[in-house]
């Protein structure tokens, strides 16, 4: 496995990208199983988390919070990297790995060169969803198994259990 993560400014870039804002793309070809990047940022209570950012002021969810378990995660908003970037697909080249409080974001496929970054959000919500979670978390991949939203599949699960 080639390990990046120490040096990824060599392999990867942020660069505006028409849809999303920004996202990150591949400066060279990046073998599949490779460790890319560390997806760095303070490590923060999730009760900080929410507070830092007001879900319930926004009109689409918008954070750079990487959840780590019931209680911390990573704001990637403060002593953050370019691993902030990285967007959401449905259908993702990458994958975060966790490792205790580290998160790595690692190649699942082979990246060519100029291809953007992505990996499942895969987003979990300790509360309730807002009314317009569809809305929220909108997911525009634009990918075949595209779920829709952003969302965990086990949190469409609950939604839809619930309604
Ligand atoms: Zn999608």
């Amino acid at each position: 496995m080639k390990d990046y993560s120490k040096a990824h400014k060599e392999v990867i870039e942020v660069r505006k990208s028409g849809v999303h804002g920004h996202g990150v793309f591949a400066l060279q070809m990046i073998p599949r199983g490779s460790r890319i990047i560390q997806y760095k940022g303070q490590k923060i209570t999730n009760a900080l988390g929410a507070e830092r950012y007001d879900e319930e002021s926004m009109d689409s969810h918008h954070t750079f919070l990487f959840s780590l378990d019931e209680e911390f995660c990573l704001d990637g908003g403060k002593y953050g990297n370019e691993a902030k970037y990285i967007n959401h697909s449905c259908s993702p080249n990458c994958e975060a790995v966790q490792e205790g409080s580290k998160i790595f974001i690692d190649a699942i496929r082979t990246i060519r060169k100029g291809q953007e970054l992505t990996f499942d959000y895969a987003l979990c919500s300790d509360g309730e969803l807002p009314e317009n979670w569809e809305e929220f978390y909108a997911c525009c991949c634009g990918s075949k198994n595209c779920r829709g939203v952003m969302l965990a599949p086990e949190e469409i699960a609950d939604k839809a259990a619930a309604t």
